[in-house]
């Protein structure tokens, strides 16, 4: 099995060039749905890095106006300015956008977005039709294999998979043993960057490659049937997400932890709960909208994510 080699890949990705570049690739994506003058409120705390950075600059290169969330990120205040900037587009971490619906109808308000970006893809099918349904919108999706600054393709506009951004990233479905596989064939995803080929990322994530012409008119290589994190701790994020399903729970976090499975569940008091499964220690507790924030799930899942392939 290759070794992943994230470091290096944001490394790349940090570059001045290299950022002027990602900001122009998101923003030709987000012209297919993003007009002149409509408000985008972007679901991260406002900082200088690289991720923030481009959003902003391809929000801006649309003629569009930019919305933070500044640093106060309850679910509370998410809802409110979503609600208050009457924003046309949300962007926002996939659970983190699950979680708004969640909120949005728990407290019977309605928002104004016709187009939601989640980054963090290839979400669970459920999980998208959860989060269009819930918020009567569209989802779009920037691929970005849980590391942050490197995004490597966008979904397909006709919503058959994922167009890989080909002009910076090569893309191989490899076997268990790290063999290439024909186009077609299902197996691990491995990209690389074009102009250092043997920077091997080993995603994580399983999918094929579809090399018939797309209805959208994108000529590049197409990912499909994708699926996330299926590897060492695949139970663990089943179990996540199997709890994730229900609109009574708002958020969940699991981990092991040293005596076995610990998870922390915040729900909506008064809704129909699942069965929990067997923890070693469990917490469930009412959403407390003064304090309750999304967990970080994107931190959890990438130590997850290193400390099951850094091996
Ligand atoms: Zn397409």
């Amino acid at each position: 099995m290759k070794q992943p080699v994230y470091v290096k890949i944001t490394a790349m990705a940090e570059q001045e060039a290299a950022v002027c570049r990602s900001i122009e690739y998101i923003r030709s994506n987000l012209l297919q749905f993003l007009k002149k003058n409509e408000r985008v409120l972007i679901c991260f705390p406002k900082k200088e890095d690289a991720c923030c950075r481009v959003l902003e600059e391809a929000v801006l290169g649309c003629e569009a106006v930019p919305v933070w969330l500044g640093d106060d990120c309850r679910w509370i205040t998410i809802l409110k300015t979503a609600f208050t900037s009457k924003c046309n587009c949300i962007i926002a971490p996939p659970l983190m956008m699950l979680g708004l619906s969640k909120v949005a109808r728990h407290m019977g308000t309605p928002l104004f977005a016709r187009n939601v970006l989640l980054s963090g893809y290839p979400s669970p099918k459920w999980l998208v039709e959860a989060v269009e349904r819930g918020l009567d919108c569209k989802s779009w999706g920037c691929y970005d294999p849980a590391v942050g600054a490197v995004i490597c393709g966008f979904s397909c506009s006709s919503g058959r998979g994922v167009h890989i951004r080909d002009e910076e990233y090569g893309v191989d479905i490899v076997d268990d043993k790290g063999n290439v596989l024909p186009d077609g064939e299902e197996g691990h995803i491995v990209l690389y960057p074009k102009a250092k080929p043997e920077l091997r990322l080993f995603t994580g994530d399983t999918g094929r490659i579809d090399n018939t012409p797309c209805s959208c008119g994108s000529t590049s290589p197409r990912l499909v049937d994708m699926d996330s994190f299926k590897a060492d701790y695949a139970a663990l994020s089943q179990v996540g997400e199997s709890l994730h399903y229900w609109s009574s729970i708002l958020d969940c976090r699991l981990e092991k932890g040293e005596c076995g499975l610990e998870l922390e569940a915040v729900v909506f008091q008064g809704e129909k709960l699942p069965k929990f499964p067997g923890c070693a220690k469990m917490v469930i507790r009412p959403w407390n909208p003064e304090t309750d924030e999304p967990f970080d799930h994107h931190g959890v899942l990438k130590n997850m994510f290193l400390k099951g392939f850094g091996h």
